[in-house]
């Protein structure tokens, strides 16, 4: 069995991101069920036990018992931790929202189910009556981490983009008491410049041994809806920051990453140790895996299965 380390130091790190607020254990039942058949071996989920289970099903159903579970936790101001909410009285029912969800969180006209919200903003940047606002859902991390470790999840995510430095603090704190064999921290430059960036990751890692964080470049987080270069410009810029620094961290590129990623990190000279691809892999199987005979329709899984084999050999890395 490879362990995340070796995947990591082979440049073979291929991680599917079923989305940090995804609630929705069917999704991601499914989502792990076609990629782990695709040959995936990291999968990235919400930090609650239930998606953990959810994931398990999945692999079990796809036969494969090497997996790795890595864990996703926000910070307050963080739009991993963001939850969308219609404010009825504005809502004029154009039914925009529920037509551009990438996630089919909205059901027609206006009701969003929370479960399988992913807090992307698309719905309240498109909404014509500014009709929908956001609130924040976080998670007791001092009691769900430490169950989470004992339940195989190998990878503590801290995704670092929000303002508030006490709470950074203390769940980093809880993250590296929890101890787990890796750490990651996930950060993009939509709030803070290079500098900032760069501090705040170099303050981090000193109490963490030598290669045994993953810094996630993120260019824009939850943006990868096409399938193209300038989608995933802005992860391939965030990489080269984080690997001019030479610090003694893995790197992996997030944030709008697709089929295109690897190449544009080739031909920019630069090679992280793997790549975490969430919206573009999600919308990529999305009508096979929301069938509602999936589970019974060969071809739907097949098709799917093999959909996600070509998007993770597009991401084989430099070497
Ligand atoms: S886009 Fe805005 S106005 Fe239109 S249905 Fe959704 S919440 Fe209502
Ligand atoms: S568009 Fe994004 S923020 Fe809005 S309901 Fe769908 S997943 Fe949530």
């Amino acid at each position: 069995m490879q362990s995340v380390s070796d995947l990591l130091e082979q440049k073979k790190f291929f991680k599917l991101v079923c989305g940090a607020g995804n609630e929705d254990t069917e999704s991601v039942k499914r989502l792990v069920y076609v990629y782990a058949k695709a040959g995936c071996k990291v999968f990235d989920l919400s930090a609650r036990p239930e998606i953990l289970d959810a994931a398990k099903e999945g692999a079990e159903r796809a036969n494969a018992d090497c997996l790795h579970y890595c864990i996703s936790i926000g910070i307050k101001g963080d739009s991993h931790i963001s939850k969308a909410k219609v404010i009825f009285s504005n809502c004029i029912q154009c039914g925009t929202c529920a037509r551009i969800c990438p996630n089919d969180a909205i059901y027609p006209p206006n009701i969003i189910d929370e479960k399988k919200c992913i807090g992307c903003g698309t719905c309240k940047k498109k909404c014509p009556a500014q009709a929908i606002t956001t609130y924040e859902k976080d998670i007791d991390t001092k009691n769900i981490l430490p169950e989470l470790v004992q339940n195989g999840a190998e990878i503590l995510e801290l995704h670092i983009m929000g303002h508030d430095k006490r709470d950074l603090e203390n769940k980093w704190e809880i993250i590296n008491k929890v101890n787990p064999a890796l750490a990651s921290i996930c950060i993009d430059r939509e709030n803070f410049g290079n500098k900032e960036v760069l501090s705040r990751i170099t303050e981090m890692i000193k109490v963490r041994k030598p290669y045994t964080t993953i810094i996630q470049a993120d260019g824009i987080p939850m943006s990868g809806s096409e399938d193209d270069y300038k989608t995933t410009l802005q992860a391939v810029a965030m990489a080269e920051i984080i690997q001019n620094a030479k610090l003694p961290v893995y790197l992996t590129v997030s944030g709008g990453t697709n089929s295109k990623t690897m190449e544009l990190c080739r031909l920019c000279n630069i090679s992280p140790h793997g790549i975490a691809i969430g919206s573009w892999a999600r919308k990529t199987v999305k009508r096979y895996i929301t069938l509602q005979d999936f589970w019974n329709n060969a071809e739907a899984q097949n098709n799917a299965i093999l959909t996600a084999k070509n998007l993770i050999s597009s991401s084989h890395m430099v070497t």
